[in-house]
């Protein structure tokens, strides 16, 4: 088939926009009349850096944050990679306050064993990392936490498994989070691809207080980021891969309150975290490091920044009032596809529950005459035919999933929404 017969429904790597593509491959084979395509040009040119500014300024735009207050750093390694980022990075932060705290009170003259013997204290009493686990993407952060920091740093402040019959499919009532005092950080993931859960707003719990305090929340939004609002200052850090609503594969994106970079805070050194018995991160997942060069402290994929500079642009193009233009749109989307499986309950039986759907990954099961497996075959078989494909549901839950992202048009929506109310028929 050509690419116009085909919807492509893909968890990710998702469907990227068509137009960006034409443009793409013109680019790499010769970048604004250089002669040279855009993934053989330095990234250390001056074209580079401008693509990473350009992109850095129109995220910013687009979501509607201030850029004086957040840096947007691109990284490699998805957002497996930050998994262990976010872990070593807020960590980090939180010895070097405990350090700050403890030099205060011992005075700057206190020896350094003195010193190291009160924050060790401190780390074994007090150290925690929080995670909502809400689906397989936060499952794995949280293992992962576990696997470098250990169990005793690692609290599971709410497990959505608890309350579901061992099953992902809802998320707990934000009352019963057992969240740590201060906290290194409350690790979310907002959209779960693998299960189809989204969480339907910001968590009241994790709000900032009146006077600014609150809890360091960092979230994974790899698969819903750029399809809604954000209360981006209501974050410490939040990231996403760019291979579903942003780009192509190959870049990471992490967006990260300023306050958490030097001259605020400035990671601990190597040394002492080894006398602290925590883990020394890789420099590449340094956000300071990287940060301060401008995400070029080693050979970044400028090629796919480009292509993630092209999706923002053509964002920007599309609504004039931005992320909020999108948000409608993905919406409007996604209530027309619930609605055609609503309207089928013999047939179709969504899996997450109602009140946490996903906009982004919308996951079902299909039986006919009691039959799961031969329906969903049926199911699988017949839309690929008619060029609605990349439905199969992730492998660790089978079923069916059809990952509505941005570059998926209302007409794609409302083709598959009319397959699912005609397969239903027959
Ligand atoms: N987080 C979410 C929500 C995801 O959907 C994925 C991948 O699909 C990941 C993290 C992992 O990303 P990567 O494969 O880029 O490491």
């Amino acid at each position: 088939p050509t690419r116009a017969e085909i919807t492509y429904f893909g968890a990710g790597p998702a469907l990227l926009p068509t137009d960006v593509l034409e443009t793409a491959s013109q680019a790499l084979l010769n970048y604004n009349d250089t002669g040279l395509g855009i993934a053989e040009h330095s990234h250390r040119s001056e074209l580079a850096t401008n693509i990473i500014n350009e992109a850095k300024a129109d995220l910013a735009s687009y979501l509607d944050f201030s850029a004086n207050d957040y840096e947007v750093i691109f990284l490699q390694g998805g957002g497996t990679g930050e998994f262990a980022a976010s872990v070593y990075n807020l960590v980090g932060a939180w010895v070097a306050r405990q350090h700050a705290a403890v030099l205060n009170e011992l005075g700057a003259s206190a020896d350094e064993a003195a010193v190291v013997a009160a924050l060790r204290e401190r780390v074994e009493k007090h150290l925690k990392v929080d995670y909502i686990v809400t689906g397989g993407w936060s499952l794995k952060a949280y293992q992962e936490a576990l696997r470098l920091l250990g169990p005793e740093y690692v609290n599971l402040a709410a497990d959505a498994r608890t309350i579901n019959d061992g099953k992902f499919g809802k998320i707990p009532d934000q009352s019963t989070w057992k969240l740590s005092e201060d906290a290194a950080m409350v690790y979310y993931c907002d959209n779960e691809t693998v299960d189809g859960v989204e969480f339907p707003e910001f968590p009241a719990v994790l709000a900032p207080r009146a006077d600014g305090s609150g809890p360091i929340v960092v979230a994974d939004m790899s698969s819903n980021i750029l399809s809604r609002r954000v209360p981006v200052s209501n974050y410490s850090l939040l990231f996403f891969g760019a291979q579903k609503n942003l780009g192509s594969t190959g870049v990471t994106v992490a967006v990260l309150k300023k306050s958490l970079l030097p001259p605020t805070i400035t990671q601990p050194s190597p040394a002492l975290l080894r006398k602290l018995g925590l883990p020394v991160p890789p420099i590449v997942l340094q956000y300071e490091i990287v940060a301060k060069n401008n995400s070029l402290y080693n050979t970044l994929s400028i090629f796919d920044v480009y292509i993630a500079g092209q999706v923002l642009k053509r964002l920007l193009r599309t609504y004039p009032n931005k992320v909020d233009g999108q948000q409608a749109v993905s919406e409007k989307k996604a209530s027309i596809i619930y609605a055609a499986l609503e309207a089928h309950p013999e047939v179709y039986r969504v899996v997450p529950d109602k009140s946490v759907r996903s906009r982004m990954n919308i996951c079902f099961r299909v039986t006919k005459n009691g039959n799961v497996d031969e329906a969903e075959k049926a199911f699988l078989k017949e839309a690929t035919s008619q060029g609605l494909t990349g439905l199969k549901g992730h492998r660790s839950v089978g079923g069916i999933r059809a990952s509505n992202y941005n570059s998926i048009p209302l007409e794609g929506a409302e083709k598959l929404a009319k397959f699912i109310e005609a397969f239903a028929k027959v």
